[in-house]
């Protein structure tokens, strides 16, 4: 396992700075506006193209805070928190919530359980959720294993019930469903041109405003930097990788993507994994559960599916892509030529 890729916390893509067209350009179209807000542990920011877009970027931002309200798991006010401190009682929640929780469940399903919002109290024993890292003894993540379990979860239209010693966490799903909501508000308000970058993850509307491809940076998860560079329409591209959090221990580095099945860090051989396809939260889910999952049954998983693309960058440095984007990717000029395999049906 290599660990100098390690060395960077950066986020996952760059939107690169073809995206967008001169801003003192005489066109209505290009006229470019953004806003940035810090919510879900990171900084978002929306940039919308053409006239009259501030109301557009206001209800966005409302939108991204009213979420972050709903789905924060510190925040006492939260519906999350609700549940998690439930004891054990039913809790109503709002729409937004109850269909993230719904997808969150079939997405357990889908990936054979590799996708697992219950296991926020594994992750916390690690430090995940505070920074106060450490190593758990095997006992202790066994006893915390016992209270983890998508199927103990009940959801009944907007009501959920979970047992009173589990907690859950939408951390792997929120952005990407944020994404995909932000987008929704900005179509209703008229915007037919935009960006959305949470940190890192991206989501589009329309293509640019000149009717190109939007070209967006995959990260370089060994270092820092883009190695490759993917033209997108509208769409969501959503990375996981164990470079985002973690921290070392005598010698041995700790991820925060844990492997539903042993609570351990997930060590499948995959560096990061990039998820292109039309819904954020699909992406999102998808990113986080290859992660876990590996490279073979990610192929398998995707031969079987109809609603996504991958780029997974292995351990050893060999990229794997799905044949549906080879013809948009393009690896970067100063990345050392590493094998790129294409994955066909
Ligand atoms: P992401 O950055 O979307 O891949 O989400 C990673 C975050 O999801 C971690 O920081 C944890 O909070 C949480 N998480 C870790 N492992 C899993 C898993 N197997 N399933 C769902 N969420 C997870
Ligand atoms: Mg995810």
């Amino acid at each position: 396992m290599k660990k100098t890729f390690l060395s960077s916390v950066l986020v996952a893509i760059f939107l690169l700075t073809s995206c967008g067209k001169s801003e003192n350009s005489s066109s209505s179209k290009d006229i470019k506006n953004s806003k940035s807000v810090f919510a879900m542990d990171t900084y978002i920011t929306v940039t919308a193209y053409g006239e009259d877009t501030d109301k557009a970027l206001k209800a966005a931002e409302d939108k991204i805070t009213s979420l972050e309200k709903l789905w924060s798991v510190t925040d006492e006010n939260s519906e999350i928190y609700a549940v998690n401190h439930s004891g054990g009682q039913t809790v109503g929640v709002s729409p937004e919530t109850a269909d993230l929780l719904d997808f969150a469940l079939d997405m357990h399903n889908r990936t054979n359980g590799a996708f697992d919002i219950s296991l926020y109290p594994v992750l916390t024993a690690w430090g995940f959720t505070t920074d106060e890292y450490r190593v758990p003894s095997d006992d202790e993540i066994t006893a915390l294993l016992e209270n983890t379990g998508v199927d103990k979860i009940n959801l009944d239209s907007q009501y959920v019930t979970i047992p009173a010693d589990m907690q859950i966490d939408l951390g792997a799903v929120g952005k990407g469903y944020a994404g995909d909501l932000v987008a929704e508000e900005l179509k209703s308000n008229g915007v037919k041109s935009a960006l959305i970058d949470l940190g890192g993850n991206i989501q589009t509307v329309g293509t640019k405003p000149d009717g190109e491809k939007w070209k967006v940076g995959i990260r370089n998860p060994f270092g820092e930097g883009n190695f490759a560079t993917l033209e997108i329409g509208e769409c969501a591209v959503v990375t996981s990788g164990g470079y985002e959090r973690y921290f070392v221990e005598d010698g041995v580095t700790y991820w925060h993507i844990l492997d539903p099945k042993t609570g351990k860090p997930a060590d499948s051989g995959i560096a990061s994994v990039s998820v292109i396809g039309s819904e954020g939260r699909t992406c999102d889910a998808l990113s986080t559960s290859l992660f876990v999952m590996g490279l073979d049954k990610s192929a398998e998983l995707w031969k079987n599916s109809d609603d996504f693309e991958m780029i997974i960058v292995t351990s050893d440095g060999e990229i794997y892509i799905t044949e549906g984007i080879a013809d948009d990717f393009e690896l970067s000029s100063n990345f050392a030529e590493p094998k790129v395999s294409v994955i066909g049906r």
